[in-house]
């Protein structure tokens, strides 16, 4: 019988098995996968952002969903312990724009290597290529059912369990969502599972397809859901064959709540968001004039990009070679309302397959936030995304992953009889 076992070598089965063993313990980490941490591989578009400089309070503002949960873990193992732990390993790390922490090297596979290093290090028996495919509790811990290569079943003993299985977005990189199956099984609650920070799709599909790779830098977006606005922000967004994301879209994504989708969510976009209505209207009369013998259309070059401006003719209904002079006045209001109040109609988000995270999972009320081990079931812990616990982006989703595993690695350690 294994002490420890652990399912899922990410990130938070691998930190996790790392602070157990450090602390003396012999720990079985199993995966799936081919090698260890596929999807912390492809993190920060291959940089991985590793934490944020963010104290714990910061860090709390940060996190969507039940913040309060990891009052003590963010506390316990904070980002500043993430960084010395990967410096103390020799992972050299740098700050960027908005206190994103990254490898100097600009490589998430660095981040990969410090872990695996430690591993062996601490002697950690990693088995690969192994799927559980069943958990339930035994008389001295718990009995897991495993799938080895070329497919033979086998069963395995722990004395202490941790899952650390992720969540179900980017399943290619071996995040299925067994984890949720398995508290299911056990008859623990879960909160019902979305994609998050995720791109959404929109009703004008047509139109995005033409805008298809523009990026709207400072632009101000608004939410709307029968009169009441239910997210804002300024920032970059980007129109995509299906619809829009970029960093604003994804925020959005995790902080608009999923039944707001139903029956169309409105998407108001300020284009020009400097300039209030009454400026950019003497902005329009002044570019007016100085064009006002030339056809509409080249008024509106310098106010626009380029991909943009045979939308905004076409829903202006302005025709584009009509002269300047003869533009009527409701005609620029018109036109001015669109670049204020440029309207969307969300009518959903995209898939797991395109999502950051997995909003929902293992109710924190199931857990001990100290040591994530689950309050009805001894000896069994859940670490990372399996948890209902998600945060924006900026390296807080894998700061979760590394305060949760650090808690119940040490819980681990401390843990008498094991
Ligand atoms: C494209 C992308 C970019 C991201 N970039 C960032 C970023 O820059 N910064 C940031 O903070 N967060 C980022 N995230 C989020 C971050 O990757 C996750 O929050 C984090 O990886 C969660 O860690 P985890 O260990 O809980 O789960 P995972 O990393 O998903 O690891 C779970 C592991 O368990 C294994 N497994 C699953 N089921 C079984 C089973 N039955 N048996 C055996 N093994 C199993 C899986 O194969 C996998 O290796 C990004 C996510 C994506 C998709």
């Amino acid at each position: 019988m294994a002490e420890i076992v652990i399912v899922g070598g990410g990130a938070a089965g691998m930190m996790c098995a790392a602070h157990a063993a450090e602390g003396g313990r012999e720990v079985l980490l199993l995966e799936k996968n081919e090698k260890l941490g596929k999807k912390l591989f492809i993190t920060g578009k291959g940089r991985c952002n590793l934490t944020n400089e963010a104290g714990p309070e910061q860090m709390m503002e940060c996190i969507i969903s039940n913040p309060r949960f990891m009052n003590s873990s963010l506390r316990s193992f904070s980002s500043e312990d993430t960084v010395r732990y990967f410096s103390e390993r020799g992972l050299a790390l740098k700050t960027e724009r908005g206190g994103r922490i990254f490898p100097e090297s600009d490589k998430s596979s660095d981040v990969i290597r410090a872990l695996e290093k430690r591993l062996e290090e601490l002697s950690v028996r990693i088995r690969l290529h192994t799927e559980v495919t069943g958990i339930s509790p035994s008389e001295e811990g718990y009995l897991l059912s495993v799938r080895s290569p070329r497919g033979k079943e086998e069963n395995l003993r722990a004395k202490a369990l941790v899952i650390a299985t992720g969540g179900l977005s980017y399943p290619a990189t071996g995040s299925t969502g067994d984890g949720f199956r398995f508290a299911h099984s056990l008859g623990l609650a879960l909160k019902d599972r979305t994609p998050s920070l995720v791109p959404m799709k929109v009703k004008e599909i047509e139109e995005c397809r033409r805008l298809m790779g523009l990026s709207l830098k400072n632009t101000g977006i608004a939410f709307r859901k029968e009169g009441k606005v239910l997210f804002r922000d300024f920032g970059e967004m980007l129109f995509t064959h299906f619809g829009i994301s970029g960093p604003m879209i994804l925020s959005a994504s995790a902080r608009i709540p999923g039944d707001a989708y139903k029956g169309g969510l409105s998407l108001i976009i300020d284009l020009k968001p400097a300039l209030s209505q009454e400026k950019l209207d003497q902005r329009l009369l002044r570019d007016f004039k100085e064009s006002e013998n030339r056809n509409f259309i080249h008024a509106l070059h310098g106010l626009l990009p380029g991909k943009l401006l045979p939308v905004i003719l076409e829903r202006s209904q302005i025709p584009p070679d009509k002269k300047v002079h003869s533009v009527t006045r409701q005609e620029r209001e018109r036109l001015l309302r669109l670049l204020k109040e440029f309207p969307l109609t969300v009518t959903g988000l995209r898939g797991y397959e395109e999502a950051v995270i997995t909003k929902g999972g293992v109710s924190v009320k199931e857990i001990h936030p100290k040591t994530m081990e689950s309050r009805k079931y001894p000896g069994l812990y859940f670490v990372g995304e399996v948890l209902d616990v998600d945060a924006l982006t900026g390296g807080y989703n894998l700061q979760i992953a590394w305060s949760t595993a650090a808690a119940a690695g040490r819980a681990l350690a401390e843990r008498k009889p094991i």
